[in-house]
């Protein structure tokens, strides 16, 4: 899933390739992808891409007028910018994985693509972000917060760091790659519990955070954004690691469930040495 470096690297593409270009036409293909009716897709024809941003993992297209095309990856949506169209025959309603396709008037554009049966990817076309559900409940930024405000979120929310670092409303844009990232990085265990971290933990998953990020919003910046694979990330320590070797201390990196997934992490870096207890396997067990 898409976190808040692939979608800044994304933003940082559109800036370059797509501001000052007028909107031939916006096609929707998945009619259920496409959240709002009114302003209609055809509202955006004629106008300039003036800019692109981000909301925590939200895409913010911008056109003249103040219209946004706000967009919301999920799990296995992506942006791909094209040079040119293979034709100039609108989508097809249902077919293929292009859920919306912006065309722009020197014949390049992007498609907003979904992989997979699971189709998540939400637009939004609206005059101003706050009116998209998601974004108008998002905490302060991952990447902007100081350390203030972010021990403050933290400690509004009682639980395992893990859960609370990855609730948008409590900070937005860290999802679970970056969290493992961000808690190996920081030494702290995924389920130590926030209203029990003291202020240098909260100090050191502060620092934690703005580097892990930092450098990945850096590495995401410096490969075209048309070849980022949102699963492809290089630079990742624990996630998606099991069984392979801590880069750090060498230690096995281990997974254990966590919510609907699961999660990575080095038991020596992390948890004193020793492994967590999966929950959902002891479950089963007994
Ligand atoms: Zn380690």
């Amino acid at each position: 899933m898409p976190e808040l470096p692939e979608v800044e690297a994304l933003a940082g593409y559109l800036r370059e390739r797509a501001v000052g270009r007028r909107v031939d036409r916006l096609e929707v293909a998945a009619i259920s992808a496409l959240k709002t009716y009114d302003p209609a897709p055809s509202a955006v024809a004629g106008r300039a891409v003036v800019d692109a941003g981000r909301h925590g993992k939200f895409l913010d297209v911008i056109f003249d007028g103040g219209l946004h095309l706000v967009v919301h990856l999920a799990r296995a949506g992506w942006l791909h910018y094209r040079e040119a169209f293979p034709s100039s025959a609108p989508l097809r309603p249902g077919k293929g994985p292009v859920a919306l396709r912006v065309r722009l008037d020197d014949g390049s554009g992007f498609d907003l693509t979904e992989a997979g049966t699971q189709k998540k990817l939400a637009a939004y076309l609206v005059t101003d972000p706050a009116e998209v559900p998601g974004v108008a409940k998002l905490g302060p930024d991952a990447l902007r917060a100081d350390l203030a405000t972010f021990a403050e979120r933290l400690r509004s929310r009682r639980g395992q760091v893990k859960g609370v670092l990855t609730d948008q409303s409590v900070l937005a844009g860290v999802g679970n790659a970056y969290s493992d990232e961000i808690l190996h990085a920081a030494k702290l265990s995924p389920f130590a519990i926030t209203d029990r971290l003291t202020d240098d933990q909260l100090a050191g998953l502060h620092a934690a955070t703005r580097t892990v990020l930092g450098d990945a919003v850096r590495r995401s910046m410096g490969q075209r954004a048309a070849e980022l694979k949102g699963e492809k990330r290089s630079g990742l320590k624990v996630h998606a690691r099991t069984g392979l070797p801590c880069p750090v201390c060498g230690d096995t990196v281990r997974e254990v469930s966590f919510a609907d997934s699961s999660l990575q992490y080095c038991p020596t870096c992390q948890t004193g040495g020793k492994p967590l207890a999966d929950r959902r396997l002891s479950r089963l067990v007994r």
